[in-house]
């Protein structure tokens, strides 16, 4: 803490895994005599750098551009980029070391990193945006590379940033390294399924979830927050799989739409037209209400998806949820629900799966993007997705068969934690004191 002043949300995200830890340090004590806790918990390297970019009306702008790489024991640094105006270090760390787990848990060569900018793109043009991004690659493209690190997009960074900011790589260096950034195009580079990745990944690890306990998503009431790329494809593979997506939200409110979230709709107003949620509303007609400025957690439901941001589902979110009748909880964004959150879900029994495991698949399918480039290989969208099928499955039986281990059963917090950490510190202890 005194190392770190100020970095809530990092001080969050470590406690977290602390916390579940301490039974794998009890069995191994070669874990504290190298110091593994000390040295994870430090980056290994953090570099800040200024970003100076012009609007429209020539007006100068300065932000601060961030890239932590915080571990690379199991393979290049490899998180995305936000850019959102919270963005400081404390959320950079936050989300670069839960990203070590996360990429550990996945079982393939990654290593963890995260980086993006104060920039806030609501409300830019297209070519504002584009000259904010080749401003942050004219300083980052030094610090990455294939087999360093690999950033890809997270809030506020889509396939559309993701392209100005490989244009600007490519245009500096000379050299067209797909394997620089993952979330490309499919002209140029990108992978099937990436796009969709997250949000699908994250309603196959929930429906392991409910298969666990012999049940699934059919004819359940669902709740995803947020309505960006996470929200939309997770309302997607949700309703696939016989669910039924009653509300979304932005920072501006939420939407209830009874009949199920009309998913065509959706993607005109937020991805075609990146308007706000409320428009979705008023072009439903009577069918959909918009609720300003309230908790969308009030809304009854089986199964609940936050798929936000960081600690947008409180304690009292939780007791509400688990009141009304909720079963399940899967976390699409990185932290969302806040410590004494977690402790309801935890205690009334419901199945609750921590970003950490079931966001995995956005990363999953990065690093099949980076195998796909590698080999100069385009593989097609079925393949894609039953392997990333495939991986979240594995996630959610090795958190399980881990958790039972460590007497733990059905605690998918202790499972993904312990796993994730075991891989890497098994990892540093081979490497040396690095
Ligand atoms: P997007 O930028 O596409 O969408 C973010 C959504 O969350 C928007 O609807 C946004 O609303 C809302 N939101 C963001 N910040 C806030 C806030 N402070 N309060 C309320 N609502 C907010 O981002 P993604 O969908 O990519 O990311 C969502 C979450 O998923 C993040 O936690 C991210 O770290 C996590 N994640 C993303 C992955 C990916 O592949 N993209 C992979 C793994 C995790 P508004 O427009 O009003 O700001």
């Amino acid at each position: 803490l005194r190392r770190n002043p100020g970095e809530t949300e990092f001080h969050q995200a470590v406690r977290e895994v602390l916390e579940s830890i301490g039974p794998v340090l009890g069995k191994h004590p070669e874990y504290a005599e190298s110091k593994i806790i000390e040295r994870i918990c430090e980056p290994e390297r953090q570099i800040i750098f200024r970003v100076p970019w012009e609007d429209d009306q020539g007006e100068v702008h300065i932000n601060r551009g961030f890239r932590v790489e915080f571990n690379s024991a199991l393979g290049p640094y490899k998180g995305g980029l936000r850019f959102h105006p919270s963005v400081y270090l404390g959320i950079v760390k936050f989300l670069g070391f839960e990203q070590i787990f996360k990429n550990s848990l996945t079982g393939l060569p990654i290593g963890g990193g995260k980086g993006g900018s104060d920039f806030d793109p609501k409300g830019r043009s297209q070519r504002e945006i584009m000259r904010f991004c080749q401003s942050f690659m004219t300083e980052l493209y030094r610090h990455i590379g294939e087999y360093t690190d690999v950033p890809a997009g997270d809030i506020g960074v889509g396939g559309r940033e993701v392209g100005y900011l490989f244009g600007q790589y490519k245009r500096i260096t000379n050299r067209y390294e797909s394997g620089v950034i993952t979330g490309k195009g499919l002209s140029y580079g990108g992978a099937q399924v990436r796009t969709e990745a997250t949000g699908y990944g994250c309603a196959f690890f929930v429906e392991e979830m409910l298969k666990a306990r012999g049940t699934s998503f059919d004819g359940k009431r669902v709740v995803v927050s947020g309505s960006g790329n996470v929200a939309i494809y997770t309302t997607e593979k949700v309703q696939q799989l016989g669910g039924t997506v009653i509300a979304c939200s932005d920072s501006s409110g939420y939407v209830v739409d009874e009949k199920g979230i009309d998913l065509d709709l959706l993607k005109q107003v937020k991805e075609v037209e990146r308007l706000r949620v409320d428009v979705y509303a008023k072009r439903r007609g009577g069918e959909a209400r918009f609720v300003a400025g309230r908790s969308i957690w009030e809304v009854p439901c089986e199964v609940a998806m936050p798929s936000a941001t960081q600690n947008e589902l409180t304690g009292r979110d939780a007791e509400t949820l688990v009141r009304n009748g909720c079963v399940a909880v899967g976390e699409g964004a990185n932290m969302p629900t806040m410590p004494e959150g977690i402790r309801v879900f935890r205690e009334a029994g419901v199945a609750f799966g921590l970003g950490k495991a079931a966001n995995a698949g956005g990363v999953a399918t990065s690093a099949l993007e980076m195998q796909q480039n590698a080999s100069r290989d385009s593989w097609s969208f079925e393949f894609s997705e039953r392997r990333l099928q495939e991986i979240m499955r594995d996630i959610h039986a090795r958190c399980l068969k881990t958790a039972d281990e460590y007497g733990m059963p059905g605690d998918y917090v202790a499972g993904a934690n312990i796993d994730g950490f075991k891989r890497v510190a098994d990892a540093m202890l081979s490497l040396g004191l690095i």
